[in-house]
């Protein structure tokens, strides 16, 4: 017999995805209510559980509507069914969540407020008016607040805020935007503002000091302003006085700064902005853009000989609140001093930035974990992450091949760890680069993440093959199997994952350095990768770099090393030494000491643009290729004689720079040739998959440039989009070598 549509049935469906602290619950209570279905709801460790119960048809209601009208930051990733025995239940409830079985539901990112949360805030008769930590379930604090699992408001840092009445009501309302929001507050009974001294003294609380910073800010302060996941150093970015006070205190020379602009508006009048480059900013991510800059008022110290601006919005209520305030843009960069991890604690703040900010506004809502915000740069009309930090992290990322209970370690650089759970890779959150003070902290917190908060289990360790990475010899430490992956393979696997890319592939890795297979440094790397492997099938034309790291922080010695291996002893220019120190290089060249061989295309970057005078003495990482991209003005001419052999290359920029030609005209002329050497490379490799991988190609004129001319010869180009194609995406590459092994 066919059930009847009014036959009474009772289902369980186990809902696996981003459902935990995006409003799930609520809605799947109105929708059974509103289908009159009885049942009940909860968060488990993997997820929601949901049994309803009523007339067949609305059951089959139920279920397509659940997944067609989902929250809007809800991802559903699997929906079990099973039928149940009817139970009579008429009344549809939230229940409270269980804590057993592994936790497999995903924590959200931090957010940044949205829509209604922002009308709340500018609306007097709003209990959230100008309350500077106000949210809801469609917005606010997540990862950087989050203890532990299922997401409930005891296991995050605002377990010691008890709930006003008022908040409360709000919160037990399934029909109410906070239902159930567990980081939900007001000025009765959640966190606080705080202005103090540098020594700790209380000045103002609450909104007198958020205005009184304000005030700070105008007059030319730097003021040290607590984030989601860790904190700000402010200025006025208009003031050339206070950027110049605020690099010379961080000790940050040249490196560019991120500015902060109230809204979209104000973001178009600092950069030409695409309409992509805007949903970015606005996006509920609100990371850093790497965009066009304008002419405009802002202090030329913000981003020095830089053809880009990195400009956010606005990530929390305070920053709108005090942004609003201002009317003028901030410079926002993270709070601590050079290449150390954001500082993320109140006393800490004190000790490490009171040498820095000239006050600190600071509230009493601990973060669990430092997240520095993302950066994000649109190449080939596609967004391209340069740093995966706050707003992404923790979300996984699918994966083409995973290694299933593998921890990767990353590289030294721009950290990342990650493991793979079903097809997906949880990633940590941008870590920096280890050899940092506290970055290592911050490297071996993040493991402790992936085993609290997503259960992994660690049979495996995937690591560099450099031996004196941290991240390697934390591996080798840890006792469990070893994975060593070599450093361009592993950029390549990363790159084919995020694409869903089995291979066979050309792999086209660049970057600054990466640990070769035969010990010498690589970095202008032609892979050949098969299902079990890779062969280097070509590389750049190898120099020696005297001095050896010491070539990373000074551009002129890749240039000594690149005219060394083409005249000998007989320079035709000068890179730019005094002439002791020269002869004392040339000799080590000579002699093959202290002078390691290299293929790397980012050193090949660095001694052009030693050669045109550009940047002989780098201030900070990538100076000289930034520098080098900045002055393209763009043209179709390349030098002729493309080729892993750069001799005829560098040669005729010999020759352009004796003739006087323009700088940018160069610059164009190298990136293009290099977009050819990349086809002439691919022709020789008859691969039709070719994939750009590297910190070389966070450059979006040379990829731009490689993507149209593979396309124009017949290839197919892929490039990376979610994760970085710099070393923060090592880590996706080793998992999926481990998996390969
Ligand atoms: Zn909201
Ligand atoms: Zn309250
Ligand atoms: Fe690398």
């Amino acid at each position: 017999m066919i059930a009847g549509s009014a036959t009474i049935g009772r289902l369980r469906l186990d809902v696996r995805g981003v459902v935990q602290g995006v409003g799930f619950r609520p809605f799947v209570y109105r929708l059974a209510s509103e289908l009159q279905l009885g049942g009940w709801v909860r968060n488990s460790p993997a997820g929601v559980v949901i049994e309803v119960e009523g007339p067949a048809a609305a059951l089959e209601h139920f279920r397509r509507r659940l997944a067609a009208e989902r929250p809007p930051l809800a991802a559903l990733h699997g929906v079990d069914c099973a039928r149940r025995a009817p139970a009579g239940e008429r009344a549809f409830s939230i229940r409270a969540s269980r804590r057993d079985g592994r936790p497999r539901a995903l924590v959200l990112p931090d957010l940044a407020p949205c829509a209604d949360c922002l009308r709340d805030l500018r609306d007097p008769h709003d209990r959230h008016f100008r309350y500077p930590f106000t949210n809801c379930t469609n917005c606010g604090p997540r990862f950087s607040i989050v203890t532990g699992l299922p997401y409930d408001r005891a296991r995050t840092t605002m377990r010691n805020f008890p709930m006003c009445p008022a908040c409360r009501a709000e919160y037990e309302n399934p029909l109410d935007r906070r239902f159930h929001a567990q980081p939900t507050a007001c000025p009765v009974c959640g966190p606080r503002l705080q202005l103090t001294t540098t020594t700790g003294r209380t000045l103002r609380t609450g909104d007198p000091a958020l205005l009184d910073a304000a005030e700070a800010l105008r007059r030319g302060r730097i003021v040290a302003i607590k984030g989601l996941g860790g904190f700000h150093l402010a200025v006025d970015a208009r003031n050339q006085q206070a950027v110049r006070e605020l690099r010379a205190r961080k000790r940050r020379p040249a490196k560019p700064l991120a500015v902060m602009t109230a809204s979209l508006a104000g973001a178009r009048i600092l950069c030409q902005l695409s309409p992509l480059e805007e949903q970015l900013l606005a996006s509920p991510a609100a990371p850093i853009v790497l965009a066009g800059r304008r002419p405009g008022d802002l202090a030329a110290g913000v981003a020095p000989r830089n053809a880009c601006l990195g400009v956010m919005l606005p990530s929390t209520p305070l920053h709108h609140l005090l942004l609003a305030e201002l009317g003028f843009p901030i410079v926002a960069t993270s709070g601590n001093l050079s290449d150390e991890p954001i500082c993320t604690d109140n006393a800490e703040a004190l000790a490490r930035l009171g040498t820095i900010a000239d006050l600190l506004l600071i509230h009493d809502r601990p973060i669990a974990r430092r997240i520095d915000d993302s950066v994000v740069r649109v190449i080939a009309g596609q967004p391209m992450m340069i740093r995966r930090a706050r707003g992404y992290a923790p979300l996984p990322i699918d994966a083409a091949d995973d290694g299933g209970d593998t921890l990767a370690v990353g590289g030294q650089f721009k950290n990342t760890t990650a493991v793979a759970r079903g097809g997906r890779v949880f990633f940590s959150q941008h870590l920096g680069d280890l050899d940092a003070p506290r970055a290592f902290d911050a490297f071996e917190d993040s493991i402790a993440t992936h085993r609290d908060l997503f259960d992994a289990r660690v049979a495996k360790i995937a690591c560099d093959l450099h031996p004196d990475y941290r991240s390697t010899r934390y591996a080798e430490s840890h006792g469990a199997a070893l994975v060593r992956v070599q450093h361009h393979y592993a950029h390549v696997l990363s790159c084919m994952s995020e694409n869903a890319l089995r291979g066979p592939a050309l792999g086209v890795a660049w970057d600054g350095t990466g640990y070769g297979l035969d010990g010498t440094i690589w970095g202008g790397e032609f892979l050949r990768i098969r299902p079990d492997g890779f062969s280097r099938i070509a590389h750049l034309r190898t120099f020696r770099l005297p001095g050896g790291e010491r070539a990373v922080r000074e551009p002129r010695r890749s240039a000594l090393g690149v005219l060394f291996e083409l005249f000998g002893r007989d320079l035709p220019v000068d890179p730019g030494f005094a002439p002791p120190e020269r002869d004392l290089l040339l000799a080590m060249l000579a002699r093959g000491v202290q002078a390691p061989v290299t293929s790397s295309a980012g050193r090949l970057f660095d001694a052009v643009a030693a050669l045109l005078g550009l940047c002989r003495v780098a201030r900070f990482e990538g100076q000289a290729a930034i520098e080098l991209e900045s002055v393209v003005e763009p043209c179709e001419e390349a030098y002729a004689g493309a080729a892993c052999d750069w001799e005829a290359l560098v040669r005729a920029i010999l020759d352009d720079i004796r003739h006087g030609v323009d700088v940018g005209r160069i610059s164009a002329r190298f990136h293009n040739s290099l977009a050819e050497v990349i086809v002439h490379a691919a022709r020789a490799a008859g691969e039709e998959r070719v994939v750009l991988t590297g910190g070389c190609f966070q450059n979006r004129y040379l990829s731009e440039r490689a993507i149209r001319r593979l396309r124009e010869s017949g290839f197919r180009p892929y490039w990376h989009r979610q994760v970085p194609p710099n070393d923060g995406g090592l880590a996706l590459g080793q998992l999926v070598a481990a998996a390969r092994e």
